[in-house]
């Protein structure tokens, strides 16, 4: 097994079970997280036989590089080869910030929203913890820098596989684990609402964003089947539900598809839906995948989507996109090595 899939407080019984003591657990947390070291050889301040039963109890290789591609605006795509022989994708975003990276949380994504490359790979399994936090370390490796913000919106539905999100993020967050701050991690889903509900009483201070994409159920069903077993008028409930309980910000994110959901009256509609919520909207021009019938909007469509929206006192951004030259833009995070 991954060592990284281990919470700290099943790190430390593990040690205690082999009469080991709890400091160790400190020590090796942090080789890992700190010095974040590739092999339990560079573990110098541990004795023999702990380093031999670490060996042969855990690995910490998690991922092997097979490409990586270095976008003009400095993003980078780094395709990773799992034990099983699976390909998955993070992405690395340099801003004047710092770095953030988008991690993969499934092997494909059986939600099947009709725009998305991921979508159009049925689900092969989830990752584990330990799979989801290597992505951060390998990619800290290539780029020899420390990575700030995380987003968990590459391939996979993250409340599809939410026990292994929840200790991805409890040692993410751990002030001896990799200790990136709460607020500097954002979770996207497509709207499940049951988990939205269980989340909200987790006490994460972690952002939460939401796909909505549109403001009814007509346009949004035809974008994404899950609106089917989860209507609109659900999702927002969940939203409400979790404003009331956690008491922070939601992020509605919002691709803009031409001719679909892009109109003056559908801006008017998302106004009226988003009313009075402590929400705010992601405008996110949409990039085109090859096996989907969807266009981009007209830059003069999206700035009078942005305007209206405004207009209306709901707060909107729209998002400047990064790594669009190599496809590592969220929704194309899909190789043709794949
Ligand atoms: N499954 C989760 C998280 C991964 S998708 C979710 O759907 O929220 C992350 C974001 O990228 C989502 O908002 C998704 O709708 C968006 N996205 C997917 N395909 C896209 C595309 N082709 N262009 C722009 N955004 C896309
Ligand atoms: Fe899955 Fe998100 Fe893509 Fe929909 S947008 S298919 S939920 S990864």
């Amino acid at each position: 097994m991954l060592i990284y899939n281990l919470t700290y407080e099943e790190l430390v019984e593990f040690l205690s079970k082999n009469g080991h003591k709890k400091f160790r657990a400190d020590q090796i947390w942090n080789w890992l997280y700190k010095q974040k070291v590739a092999t339990f050889r560079e573990m110098t301040n541990l004795p023999e036989e702990l380093l031999v039963l670490l060996e042969e109890t855990y690995k910490i290789q998690a991922l092997e590089l097979v490409l990586k591609h270095t976008s003009t605006d400095g993003t980078i795509k780094a395709l990773y080869s799992l034990h099983d022989g699976h390909l998955i994708e993070s992405v690395l975003m340099q801003h004047h910030y710092g770095n953030s990276i988008c991690v993969t949380t499934q092997v494909g994504c059986n939600i099947g929203c009709s725009f998305c490359a991921s979508g159009l790979l049925k689900k092969k399994r989830d990752l584990t913890a330990g799979e989801i936090i290597a992505q951060i370390i390998e990619t800290e490796r290539i780029l020899k820098e420390r990575i700030a913000y995380v987003v968990v919106m590459g391939i996979g539905e993250p409340f599809d596989n939410y026990e292994q999100l929840m200790r991805f993020l409890t040692t993410v967050n751990h002030p001896k684990g990799l200790e990136i701050g709460a607020r500097h991690i954002t979770v996207s889903t497509s709207g499940i609402v049951p988990k939205i509900k269980e989340y909200a009483h987790m006490g994460l201070q972690v952002n939460l964003a939401i796909s909505l994409h549109a403001p009814n159920n007509e346009i949004r069903t035809k974008l994404m089947k899950i609106n089917q077993r989860y209507p609109v008028e659900e999702v927002i409930g969940a939203i409400k539900y979790y404003l009331s309980v956690a008491n922070r910000r939601v992020t509605i994110e919002y691709i803009l598809i031409d001719g679909i959901n892009d109109m003056p009256e559908v801006a008017e509609e998302l106004s009226r839906v988003l009313r009075g919520l402590n929400v705010y909207v992601n405008l996110i021009p949409y990039n085109e995948v090859l096996e989907a019938p969807y266009k981009r909007s007209a830059s003069q469509t999206m700035n009078t989507f942005y305007d209206i929206l405004s207009k209306n006192k709901i707060q909107v951004t729209l998002r400047k996109e990064q790594g669009h030259d190599i496809n590592a833009a969220c929704g194309q995070l899909r190789s043709q090595h794949l």
